[in-house]
């Protein structure tokens, strides 16, 4: 590998990003730094960010700018040095892009590229509606497209699966809205700095994967 990368994933809710970082996190040795998964592990824990956080994470509205900020530059203080970084669910406005772009450079480190995965909205409600997410590993299933082998149960490590706060009809509505009005803004973002790659996520898993790969190819060849 080239030097250790810095991979941002992007979409809407649904878009399949936790199952595909799994595999990016798998193939290429890269830290996955969830935002959502360390703000339900701020609220299960109850502290002060947990706290501040969970009614906008319940109605499916962001957590406010400097909050987020805070809790990355706490993440990026800690990096092992030469660790590969996926970033899933941060930067969300184009703040946290400027953000993350000077902590970055205190690094000495860039975006290498952003996998940005596309989904349409009404495909998007029906996998958020049928969703449950293993409580031990964060695996998603889906009741139609991708059912566990024992209802309840995770394929993988036999955790629980349990239905997101959030996957409610009424905070979806909002996340999707949200994601929309101020999150689609930071593909272009990106797209400026040339580090976007666009992905079409509506098509079976092992193509999402198969596209995600060739998009790593240039960031890890040599
Ligand atoms: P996710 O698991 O990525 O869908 O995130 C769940 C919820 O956590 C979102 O609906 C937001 O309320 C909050 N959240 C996660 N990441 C961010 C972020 N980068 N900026 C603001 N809020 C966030």
């Amino acid at each position: 590998m080239a030097h250790a990368p810095t991979v941002l994933i992007m979409g809407p809710p649904g878009a399949g990003k936790g199952t595909q970082a799994g595999h990016l996190v798998a193939t290429y040795g890269l830290l996955h730094v969830a935002t959502g998964d360390l703000l339900r592990e701020a609220v299960a824990a109850g502290t002060l960010l947990g706290l501040e956080a969970k009614s906008f994470i319940d109605k499916g509205t962001l957590v406010p700018d400097d909050l987020i900020i805070g809790m990355i530059r706490e993440v990026a203080a800690e990096l092992p040095e030469g660790s590969g970084l996926l970033l899933d669910g941060f930067p969300r406005t184009r703040a946290q892009a400027i953000a993350l772009d000077k902590m970055l450079g205190v690094l000495d480190r860039d975006v290498d590229v952003v996998l940005d995965i596309r989904v349409p909205h009404e495909v998007l409600i029906k996998r958020l509606s049928g969703r449950w997410i293993c409580r031990t590993c964060q695996t998603p299933y889906n009741v139609d497209s991708r059912p566990p082998k024992v209802a309840g149960v995770c394929d993988l490590d036999g955790g629980e699966l349990y239905q997101r706060s959030d996957d409610t009809a009424e905070a979806v509505g909002t996340r999707l809205e949200v994601y929309e009005t101020q999150t689609a803004p930071v593909s272009g973002y990106y797209r400026d700095h040339g580090s976007l790659v666009t992905i079409d996520g509506d098509q079976p898993s092992d193509e999402v994967r198969a596209a995600l790969d060739a998009a790593m190819q240039p960031v890890t060849a040599g």
